[in-house]
């Protein structure tokens, strides 16, 4: 199993960040992302990945500090980019939710950070928030077909088709649990098992029973087994593909155990 998008980066786990990967051993993760949402904790995830054989890294800025991209940041980007434990350029995209960046401004930084991605041969790994139509038009104009996850996918069926169409992969998350899911549960159902990840986004949007607290890497088996009781699949099965998907996407991700 593989946790397809964590913060092991975040401050909030400053205290216990060795437990926390080391729950996430024993509950049968194989592999964990920490994605960078700004420069700082870009840096942190590339660091942490150099520490942990098991810990890869995306490096890249989120929407809400859309502002703070220029060429500075996107030099040291691309030097990060080089090192081998990092697999993909994110987390990028569009939130037109919170608006913490401008929407020209975060179109700007999506639009530069896909050619960047493109550019040094990554992935990318996108966050979309109440803004799935832009996000789509930007992604197609760029006419890069860059491979990607859609992470924490929050889109009904019709946008997870467009996003199938346009080669996406959906990342699924901790609300796939909770009793207001909107149109996931279909999602889930309507997508082809191999556009399929799962993450958590610890340490945000814990999954029941745990909901309300931190989340972290170990209950991706949560996610797991709720998408294998939804698809009528064995939660081997799911945890199987999964991890053959996110090998795909992320092609210099390794298994190390
Ligand atoms: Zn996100
Ligand atoms: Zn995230």
């Amino acid at each position: 199993m593989i946790d397809s998008h964590c913060h092991l980066n975040h401050e909030q786990f400053a205290d216990d960040r060795a437990a926390a990967i080391n729950r996430a051993r024993a509950a049968g993760l194989t592999a964990m992302i920490a994605i960078g949402f700004d420069l700082a904790s870009s840096e942190a995830a590339l660091r942490l990945s150099s520490a942990e054989a098991d810990v890869w890294a995306a490096v890249g800025v989120h929407p809400h500090d859309a502002s703070t991209y220029g060429p500075e940041v996107e030099r040291r980007l691309r030097e990060m980019a080089a090192h081998p434990k990092v697999v993909a350029i994110g987390e990028i995209g569009l939130d037109y939710h919170y608006n913490h960046s401008p929407q020209p401004v975060q179109r700007d930084a999506f639009a530069s950070q896909l050619a960047l991605a493109r550019d040094v041969g990554l992935p990318v790994v996108i966050h979309c928030r109440e803004a799935h139509d832009d996000l789509f038009a930007e992604y197609e104009q760029s006419g890069l077909g860059t491979p990607c996850v859609m992470h924490c996918w929050s889109g009904s069926v019709a946008q997870a088709h467009r996003a199938i169409e346009d080669g996406m992969h959906l990342g699924i998350a901790g609300v796939l649990t909770f009793k207001k899911r909107g149109e996931l549960g279909d999602v889930v159902r309507a997508v082809p098992e191999d556009r399929l990840l799962i993450e958590t986004d610890a340490p945000y949007l814990a999954p029941v029973p745990h909901r309300g607290k931190r989340n972290e890497p170990a209950y991706v088996s949560l996610v797991c087994a709720q998408l294998a009781r939804d698809r009528d699949a064995a939660p081997e099965h799911i945890a199987r593909v999964t991890t053959s998907n996110a090998l795909r996407l992320f092609s210099r991700l390794r298994m190390t155990a």
